[in-house]
């Protein structure tokens, strides 16, 4: 093992599965490693490096705010936070944002908006699905069911109920007076690419009308163009009270946001929530350059390249019915749902130099750059189809 790995081991905190891969640099949709071997990146740091790595765009933000000040705290006006949050609300139309550093920041921010909210009115329930991931903090994993993230490390907040993901009579039953907030993943990623089906949607609207309850959607992961729309609920035709981002929204570095509509504007009073680094200019400005970027043609790029993606994905699927259970996903967020261990087909493609991902243990989940192209996709398709070839037949 290289020397680096072991050291590794000695010094790190042993939570994280890593892959084999000691990496020197990385540039577009490739990844480097220090023996000079070239990956394709297939995973974006988890769905991060929306422009791909070291973008002209973000090294240049990077390079003109860096010139400035990097951080200042929430004592002052600086216009990365304020230009953000013009264009998050132009993409939006909701009404204020709230910048944090992390999608489990904005869990917990939108579980105190949406208790304080409901303070008044009874209403401290908060409902969330099965399969869904919304961060690893007390109040995010309040709302997750996976027991692995929870097993003896409870208790946990009250009042949060999990339903069971497009299940209508579980929703209805759950939902009543007291419900503050449902907070949904339109379309879910640690979940294994999952989405809620229409009539599911449309009933949590027909409640909402019935009980007045905030929709939260959990944008953090299928958000900032991921789907081919600048966000995921796009498609449902609705706009949620609140909507969480995080992980692309930074450009690579660390920053959450909260986006709400306007009723709820003037719920939190000066003091009511902060945070020393959030909404940090250098942040801020890698965040308006992602955006400006997807506005470039880069959104267009995902629906184009997402739909050859998924097409072939389906082709293939024809090929190895027995492997491949079924396609999901939209965009650049495809899923394989495969009738084995994705971890082996991770590992086999690893071989051929593809890094992809394994999530809910038997999903293979996809979330390349969004500046990836056609003939990317064709060298993933190639080594996919070599790699299950190459598991004997079930
Ligand atoms: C990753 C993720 C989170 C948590 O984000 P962190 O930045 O890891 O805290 C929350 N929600 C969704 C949908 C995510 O994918």
């Amino acid at each position: 093992m290289e020397d680096i790995i072991l050291k590794e081991h000695n010094v790190i905190y042993q939570t994280y599965n890593r892959l084999p891969i000691v990496v020197n640099n990385a540039e577009g949709a490739y990844i480097y490693d220090n023996n000079n071997n070239k990956y394709i990146d297939f995973l974006s740091g988890i769905a991060v490096n929306a422009l791909g790595h070291s973008h002209p765009s973000i090294l240049n933000a990077i390079e003109i705010q860096s010139k400035k000040y990097l951080h200042l705290s929430n004592f002052f006006y600086q216009e990365p936070q304020i230009k953000l949050a013009e264009l998050l609300i132009q993409k939006s139309k909701l009404d204020k944002v709230f910048f944090c550093n992390s999608g489990a920041e904005t869990t917990e921010a939108v579980i105190k908006l949406s208790r304080k909210w409901g303070w008044d009115k009874s209403k401290t329930k908060i409902i969330a699905f099965t399969g869904g991931f919304h961060g690893r903090t007390y109040g995010a994993l309040s709302l997750m069911d996976k027991p692995k993230y929870k097993d003896k490390m409870g208790p946990y907040l009250e009042n949060m109920v999990i339903v069971e993901l497009n299940n209508i009579d579980h929703l209805i039953e759950n939902v009543n007076n007291n419900t503050a907030a449902i907070i949904l993943e339109f379309i879910q990623g640690e979940g294994g690419i999952r989405e809620p089906n229409f009539e599911f949607v449309n009933t949590i609207l027909e409640l909402k009308k019935k009980y007045n309850f905030i929709l939260i959607a959990d944008e953090v992961q299928c958000g900032i163009g991921r789907s081919g729309d600048f966000f995921a609920y796009e498609y449902w035709g609705i706009t949620p009270d609140v909507i969480t981002i995080a992980k692309a929204i930074g450009g690579g570095l660390p920053l959450g946001a909260i986006i709400v509509n306007e009723e709820l504007s003037e719920v939190w009073q000066k003091g009511n929530h902060g945070t020393t680094f959030g909404g940090n200019a250098l942040a801020c400005a890698c965040g308006i350059a992602v955006i400006e970027e997807l506005d470039k043609g880069v959104l267009e790029n995902v629906k184009n390249v997402g739909i050859y993606f998924k097409n072939q994905l389906i082709e293939l699927r024809k090929k190895y019915t027995d492997k491949i259970i079924d396609v999901r996903g939209r965009g650049l967020m495809l899923g394989l749902e495969l009738s084995l261990d994705a971890q082996k087909v991770v590992d086999l493609l690893l071989d051929k130099k593809i890094i992809a991902n394994a999530t809910s243990v038997n999903v293979l989940r996809i979330v390349p750059p969004l500046i990836i192209n056609k003939e990317l996709v064709d060298v993933f398709i190639k080594s996919l189809d070599e790699s299950l070839s190459q598991i004997k037949n079930l």
